[in-house]
């Protein structure tokens, strides 16, 4: 008797599930309607609603990075506490040069005066071909997320080094699915999608940073959740910080080039 009681349940339930999609109207959603954007008329060109971070000419959108960021957590800690203390900030010093800005070595890292939180990045950069040059020390730059969060630049084209150090990896933490460097000499590209991490109020993480990020078209990291700030030595975790922060480019001493930057806010 009660298995069927049971049965004409079940019966009921997925009659009324059923009933529920019969009509296919049920299911349209029909708010909010997306706002439009006009795609880039190349792939890599900005779409319409992309704040233009470098298109060749000047360094106006870019700063030198008055606070840098840490080689281990201590020093992270150290430059997390500065965050909007700094008053004055000098000119970027990084040369710009047929289209392209390049790193001036010694100059320092470059940040943008803009601060980002959960965005979308396109950046190319191009490895310079620098005989004799080897493992970390070969085209070394790197792309700074939200001032913390490195994805590697690197020349990863016959160059080898550990791999969770390599082109495209989250520094010391996550190595690329593949290795899709073009060869020095070469252009070659980022496409990156970035959330940004989320603190409660006593500075708990509510949810980690996460990456997922494209190299020359390829999927390079599938939406990595990072463990906190790429740190050269130690192991990360996280430190609350603000929700948006400037994007800083590495001055590791090697002259990389890198053009047509542009972002999406998310
Ligand atoms: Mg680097």
């Amino acid at each position: 008797m009660k298995k069927s009681i049971a049965l004409v349940f079940t019966l009921c339930t997925a009659a009324l599930a059923g009933a529920q999609i019969t009509d296919p109207k049920a299911t349209e959603v029909w708010s909010p309607i997306p706002p439009k954007v006009t795609p880039g008329i190349f792939p890599g060109s900005p779409p319409s609603d992309a704040v233009i971070l470098f298109d060749g000419k000047d360094l106006s959108q870019w700063r030198k990075c008055a606070l840098g960021y840490g080689g281990k957590m201590e020093d992270v800690a150290a430059v997390i506490k500065k965050y909007g203390t700094v008053t004055k900030y000098e000119d970027a010093g990084w040369e710009v040069k047929d289209g392209a800005l390049i790193v001036k070595p010694g100059a320092g890292p470059i940040e943008t005066k803009l601060s980002f939180g959960d965005v979308q990045l396109h950046i190319e950069w191009l490895a310079p071909v620098d005989t004799g040059k080897t493992g970390q020390g070969y085209s070394n730059s790197g792309v700074f997320l939200m001032s913390n969060y490195e994805i590697q630049v690197l020349n990863s084209y016959e160059n080898s080094t550990y791999p969770n150090g390599q082109a495209a990896a989250m520094y010391k933490q996550s190595i690329p699915l593949v290795n899709a460097c073009r060869p020095p000499g070469e252009w070659q590209y980022y496409d990156i999608i970035f959330t940004a991490p989320r603190f409660a109020k006593d500075g708990t993480v509510l949810k980690p940073a996460a990456i997922t990020a494209f190299h020359n078209g390829v999927l390079v990291q599938n939406h990595y959740e990072l463990k906190g700030p790429c740190i050269y030595i130690g192991t990360p975790y996280y430190i609350p910080h603000p929700d948006k922060l400037p994007i800083i480019l590495q001055d590791h001493g090697d002259k990389v080039r890198f053009r047509n930057i542009w972002a999406r806010e998310l």
